[in-house]
């Protein structure tokens, strides 16, 4: 069911592009290792490099800017040399290695692994080092993506409105910014899950900054009104990835056809949720893993057109093309977005689908 439906919509909607992006869709996707921070950084991200990964993050922005900075390999010497104590200490001397120009766009602080182009190795799982925290957390590289975009800096109140199980909330803690961070899932065994997630990754008196809550929503509005520097609304969708390679909870099952017909509505409301979440001149990342236009750009479209006609609120959408280019050398990016930035699938770099778009809240 999910096939038909994406050779009749997306045939039209990618054309040329389509069967290419189909076959990655069919074929095993592509990892990468969050390094957790707060774990033995150096030797985590010592062990991701032996296995011939790279740190796309730190090696795009590198590209992007053309100058020499410190290669990680002296950055990993320093952090083993000093004692374990001062593994936090080392976190906040591996801030100042952030490139300097788009450390002022991209949410700091967060490393990730990934083989290179057209290498299709797979990272074993990982260990819980001796206080029983894990070092990297496996995800599809191209969900860290929205995370970047967001610009989290520090002191931010940050608000994660769809956030279980909990890889880019995690990735937001990796930033070492969130001054406070609500994280919210409407399902609560979702959140218990998200919970475990926390525990297993960072130690209790960074989680004690962590708010977990089971609420809808869609009713943010009314219950933190211009409160967030930042809001995060990674909606449900057709997780179109899922939808053609798992039987279990298939939103293309036909008892699920009315929820399915109903999610840009959800979408919507929970973007426009955000938006009045977030303080005037605050900054709305939304995102999702399909490559439904209506899904993306035309919920995009109609949240920002009903908060100025209901809520007098003017939004402004950022042209990512900047952030697109950085990251283009690892990812497979669609080019004829209308707004945001969308990652295809393809067999050398099997990341995606993953849309983001970044909006300004205005006044
Ligand atoms: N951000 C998560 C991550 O990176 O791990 C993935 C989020 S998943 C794409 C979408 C989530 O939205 C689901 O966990 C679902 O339970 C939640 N959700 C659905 N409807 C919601 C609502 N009305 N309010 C809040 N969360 C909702």
């Amino acid at each position: 069911m999910a096939l038909q439906n994406f050779d009749m919509n997306y045939g039209a909607q990618f054309g040329s592009l389509w069967p290419s992006i189909r076959i990655g869709l069919l074929s095993e996707q592509k990892y990468g290792a969050l390094v957790n921070n707060f774990s033995h950084v150096g030797r985590i991200s010592q062990d991701l490099r032996s296995l011939n990964a790279v740190d796309f993050v730190y090696e795009s922005q590198k590209a992007a800017l053309h100058v020499p900075w410190d290669s990680p390999v002296e950055q990993v010497r320093s952090e083993e040399t000093a004692p374990e104590e001062t593994r936090n200490e080392q976190l906040s001397v591996e801030k100042t290695q952030t490139p300097p120009l788009l450390s002022t766009s991209i949410s700091p602080n967060i490393k990730c692994y990934t083989f290179s182009r057209g290498n299709i190795s797979r990272f074993p799982p990982s260990r819980p080092d001796t206080s029983g925290i894990l070092g990297y957390y496996l995800l599809d590289a191209a969900s860290l993506l929205p995370v970047l975009v967001l610009n989290v800096q520090p002191g931010d109140l940050v608000l994660d409105l769809c956030a279980a199980p909990g890889g880019k909330t995690l990735a937001l803690l990796q930033t070492g910014c969130c001054r406070q961070l609500a994280a919210n899932d409407i399902s609560a065994s979702r959140v218990s899950r998200l919970r475990k997630v926390l525990d297993s990754y960072v130690p209790k008196a960074v989680g004690s900054n962590v708010r977990l809550t089971s609420w809808d929503g869609r009713n943010w509005g009314e219950l933190e009104r211009d409160t967030y520097n930042r809001v995060l609304v990674d909606v449900p969708c057709t997780t179109d990835r899922h939808s053609v390679m798992e039987e279990d909870n298939n939103i293309f099952h036909r008892l699920r056809m009315k929820e399915r017909q109903m999610l840009p509505m959800l979408q919507m409301q929970l973007l426009l949720a955000g938006l009045l979440a977030a303080q005037p001149g605050g900054e709305v990342v939304y995102s999702t893993c399909s490559l439904s236009q209506l899904q993306n750009e035309c919920v995009v479209e109609r949240a920002v057109e009903l908060a100025e006609i209901q809520f007098n609120i003017s939004v402004h959408v950022e042209d990512l093309s900047y952030f697109r280019s950085v990251f283009q050398d690892t990812f497979s990016f669609f080019k004829d977005c209308r707004l945001g930035e969308l990652v295809l699938p393809h067999l050398t770099a099997n990341f995606g689908p993953m849309y983001f778009c970044k909006l300004r809240r205005e006044q």
